[in-house]
């Protein structure tokens, strides 16, 4: 691109298709409420008596209600995530909070009138073409019904939340407040638990291994309450489990995922079959590194070191990369520019990370980044787009209650995205060091995704089947099942500190929601997947992978990736994803090995 276009510095929100400022956002809250009110007065008590025309004329308003609100609460969320401190911002969110929670409760009716429907009615319903658009979302939520207890006892469980988050609340403030002194070369400071492991990706051995050996350390003296917090939330857990009665700890993820045990199953066990992969990665990474085995503080030690990327450069990349596969995709990330939906720049306040947020059906998503000119962050635009791009096209065709799926399928098209900017830098890009680092971030990030989850989702089953047996989870039983974990993934390919036995205390995932990290593995693999066969015939593959993206959440995820040949419950699907691994990981060895020269 030529010199003097737009600069990170220009890229920043327009946020006038949300709302013309705080004063329309604060007039507009009241509005919906009484609209929300409105509508409930109307149907409420009355969902057994409406026909299907009826109901999807309820359908249809709900569905817009739903869009006015995302609009209104987005537009908090944004002014928020520009400055957390702004007290105009936060006296909207306040706002935003109080009235949100109005119109949701004036809507609560809905769900519960649904679930209370008796089945011959629900399936007269829902086999009517009227009903179409929303019957998916509509029968899982009645999927609920066997596990919902009597209105009496759903209160006092209600009743009972805040003292039960209290024990996240107390873990979260254990992890955040942890401040371990640690000398990274201008002497002895404070450092937070994320500064620590940020050590882990620099160049320096001494650094990795000193900041990493800080960290385990200073974890050590909390590790008995952190261990109190989770052992009262997975009793409790458990207890609820038995009262609604699920008996396996994991159902209850899978339901909300919409996935059935016995593929989650043939995931991990696949996985864990693989974790050869990995091994190997590891050997020839302490070769490339000049030594003998790898520390564990080694693991995401850079192989190669990536040039800077401008911002026109990263669209150029992203827009090319989209384009060349579907036109469709391009147009939409140019669109989201155009309208000024996106904001580049790191600054002082700002949210830190990245994300994608969906609007209206009417309103292109936004997106936030900090981008800072790294390789990196070229592939966060990619994967952030291959939110909005997913976004778009099933907002198109579907009704907002029907167009967002679970986290497994979410983080498909982004993680796809990423691959199609990926395949395109490595293609054009000359400079040996990036290649080198580019394909090395690709490999141990899809590591991180589907061994490393999966690892964690093992050390939560045996965790929770120690509880069911009656046994404390005390910081000594959670280190050694940890720690064995940990081994049986890494076998002998690189030294694992004893000090890593601590290292389950911070993870946050295990805290607030049970075996969350599976949904990652499932992403990657889908995208391996999809990637190989779109590798092998781009010309069939491309049509089949828009209508996915159309269908939004309006099917389970096995009946989404059907299309594609991709039967969930078998082992061999799978292990097709673990071969296009395994070729990223030759591929990565190859471009490090040239990078030396
Ligand atoms: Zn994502």
């Amino acid at each position: 691109m030529a010199a003097g276009e737009l600069q990170t510095a220009d890229v920043l929100w327009d946020l006038s298709d949300l709302a013309s400022g705080d004063d329309q956002a604060r007039g507009d809250w009241p509005l919906l409420v009484e609209r929300a009110n409105e509508f409930a007065a109307r149907y409420r008590g009355r969902i057994d008596e409406l026909d299907a025309a009826a109901m999807r004329l309820l359908l249809d308003e709900a569905d817009e209600v739903g869009q006015e609100l995302s609009r209104l609460q987005v537009y908090t969320h944004l002014r928020l995530s520009m400055d957390a401190a702004d007290p105009d911002a936060n006296d909207l969110a306040t706002v935003s909070r109080d009235r949100g929670a109005d119109v949701e409760n004036a809507l609560l009716f809905l769900g519960l009138e649904w679930i209370a429907l008796d089945d011959d009615r629900a399936e007269a319903l829902l086999a009517s073409p009227e009903i179409e658009p929303f019957a998916h979302k509509l029968r899982v939520e009645r999927e609920e019904k066997p596990y919902v207890l009597g209105e009496a006892e759903e209160q006092a469980l209600n009743a009972r939340r805040p003292a039960v988050s209290a024990w996240g609340a107390l873990h979260d403030r254990q992890v955040a407040t942890l401040e371990i002194p640690f000398d990274a070369g201008e002497g002895e400071q404070a450092h937070t638990i994320s500064s620590l492991l940020s050590y882990l990706y620099r160049p320096e051995r001494s650094l990795r291994l000193s900041a990493q050996s800080a960290l385990l350390e200073g974890l050590q003296p909390r590790a008995d309450v952190l261990a109190a917090c989770y052992d009262a939330l997975v009793g409790d857990r458990l207890g609820i489990d038995r009262l609604r009665g699920f008996t396996d700890p994991m159902q209850p993820t899978n339901m909300a995922n919409e996935l059935d045990g016995e593929a989650v199953e043939a995931m991990m066990s696949a996985t864990e079959e693989s974790y050869e992969i990995a091994r190997r990665w590891f050997r020839a990474k302490a070769g490339l590194l000049d030594l003998d085995t790898l520390a564990l503080a080694d693991q995401y030690a850079p192989l190669g070191e990536a040039r800077a990327f401008s911002w026109p450069e990263a669209v150029e990349i992203v827009d090319t990369s989209f384009d060349r596969f579907s036109p469709r995709l391009g147009e939409i990330f140019r669109a989201c520019l155009a309208a000024g939906h996106v904001d580049a720049p790191p600054r002082a306040g700002k949210a830190t990370g990245a994300y994608c947020t969906p609007v209206t059906k009417t309103i292109l998503p936004y997106v936030l980044l900090n981008y800072t000119e790294r390789l990196r962050d070229v592939t966060t635009l990619a994967h952030e787009f291959g939110h909005a791009t997913h976004n778009v096209l099933a907002l198109e065709r579907q009704a907002w209650h029907s167009h967002r799926t679970g986290i497994p399928v979410a983080e498909v098209p982004s993680t796809f995205a990423q691959s199609l900017s990926d395949d395109y830098l490595l293609e054009a890009e000359t400079d040996p060091q990036t290649r080198a680092a580019l394909a090395s971030d690709r490999l141990e990030s899809a590591f991180a995704a589907i061994f490393r989850q999966t690892v964690l989702a093992r050390f939560e089953q045996r965790s929770y089947a120690l509880r069911m047996e009656g046994r404390a989870l005390t910081a000594e039983r959670l280190s050694e099942v940890w720690q064995e974990e940990q081994q049986r993934y890494y076998g002998d390919s690189l030294d694992l500190p004893d000090s890593y036995r601590v290292g389950w205390s911070y993870i946050p995932h295990f805290i607030h929601v049970r075996f969350y990290t599976y949904a990652y593995s499932f992403a990657q693999l889908v995208a391996l997947l999809l990637y190989g066969s779109y590798r092998d015939d781009p010309e069939a593959f491309v049509p089949l992978y828009l209508e996915f993206l159309g269908r939004g959440g309006s099917a389970s995820p096995a009946d989404l990736l059907a299309p594609f040949g991709l039967d969930l419950r078998s082992t061999d699907t799978w292990r097709r994803a673990f071969a296009e691994l395994d070729a990223l990981r030759q591929n990565a060895e190859d471009l490090a090995a040239a990078a030396q020269g």
